[in-house]
């Protein structure tokens, strides 16, 4: 058995493939997951839950020092940016403040690895497409401070501990386990593949194109959209990086370094499906940037991180998948 990775936010979305991939992995898994938006069947069954706040610092401690944790993978932390405008403070805490207090935990009992999901909210309205990891960060939300305000944490801290970390900066993630096992599941989503999908199950009646006068080939938003399960192996591969060089830290994006345009994904789903997926315009949503893509040669020349599901009907057809078990839940 490998060592004991705490993976914090491991019932929700993203962490739950990550600690699939883990476990597959063979490593001994800790979940700590406060089951606000996670939920406890979406762990893995090889995993341990413990069901706690991560700024419980006295809860972190003692799993530490009972499992022998050596790296922590934290995924815990609030994501919709529109409620972040309109609740800050809530971002800062359950952001930037609980995840000082878990860096400040780990630290104190000698973990010396940790993987932050971090965003590519971090660069704003990026002053250039693809992105790269030296674009200038200018997040222009809450959200996105909250997220950058950690990876100067993580940082100053790996600068002065013998501690060091991978942020990863997601791109848009999208898709489900292609075996089944988990799926994004929380209710009240607003990601495009997601919500296409559900009007795919007659969960919706219609997908809302968010504007259609983008500087973009056809007037829509354009994203780099990166399956969770190659997002979850990025993690995997950036622990290792750590293990073998703990002398070296990582800020890197994670997408697939190419866009698709909302009408794009609209015609996937239409293809994967075979269903008219109705589409009505809407104004443009606040904030939102004209195109957004990773560069991402960076991550592939520091890792050997080979992705598996880089296609897009190959992500739709997932999620679909996964709607579709939802759906059929009592
Ligand atoms: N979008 C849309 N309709 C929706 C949800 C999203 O047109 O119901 C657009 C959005 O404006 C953006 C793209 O789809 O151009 C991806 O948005 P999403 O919310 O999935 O991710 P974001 O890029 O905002 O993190």
């Amino acid at each position: 058995m490998k060592p004991t990775i705490l993976v914090t936010g491991g019932a929700g979305y993203i962490g739950s493939h990550a600690v699939m991939a883990l476990c597959d992995a063979g490593y001994r898994v800790v979940v700590l997951d406060n089951l606000t938006t996670g939920f406890a069947w979406a762990v893995d069954k090889r995993a341990t839950l413990v069901e706690g706040a991560v700024d419980n610092v006295a809860l972190v401690r003692r799993i530490c020092a009972e499992y022998d944790v050596i790296g922590v993978m934290h995924f815990a932390g609030s994501i919709i940016v529109p409620e972040s405008v309109e609740n800050p403070l809530k971002y800062y805490a359950n952001n930037t403040a609980a995840s000082r207090a878990l860096i400040a935990a780990v630290v104190a009992c000698g973990v010396q690895h940790f993987i932050f999901s971090s965003t590519a909210a971090t660069y704003g309205i990026p002053e250039e497409v693809p992105v790269k990891e030296t674009t200038p960060l200018a997040p222009i939300n809450p959200y996105g401070r909250s997220k950058l305000m950690t990876e100067w944490m993580l940082a100053d801290v790996a600068a002065a501990h013998k501690f060091n970390y991978c942020a990863l900066r997601y791109f848009n993630v999208a898709g489900a386990d292609p075996h089944g096992r988990s799926g994004q599941s929380t209710a009240g989503a607003t990601h495009l593949i997601k919500i296409a999908v559900e009007v795919a199950t007659g969960k919706r009646n219609h997908v809302s194109i968010f504007g259609t006068d983008y500087a973009t080939p056809d007037g829509t938003g354009v994203r780099d959209y990166i399956h969770v399960s190659d997002l979850a192996t990025a993690h995997l591969r950036a622990l290792e990086a750590l293990f073998a060089d703990p002398t070296r830290s990582h800020t890197l994006n994670c997408g697939y370094g190419k866009g698709y345009s909302v009408l794009e994904v609209l015609d996937a789903v239409r293809r994967v499906t075979n269903l008219e997926i109705k589409a009505e315009m809407a104004p443009r949503r606040a904030g939102d940037p004209d195109c957004l893509i990773s560069d991402n040669r960076e991550i592939l020349a520091r890792f050997p991180w080979v992705p598996e599901y880089d296609d897009l009907d190959m992500i739709v057809s997932h999620a679909l998948a996964w709607e579709r078990k939802l759906a059929a839940r009592p």
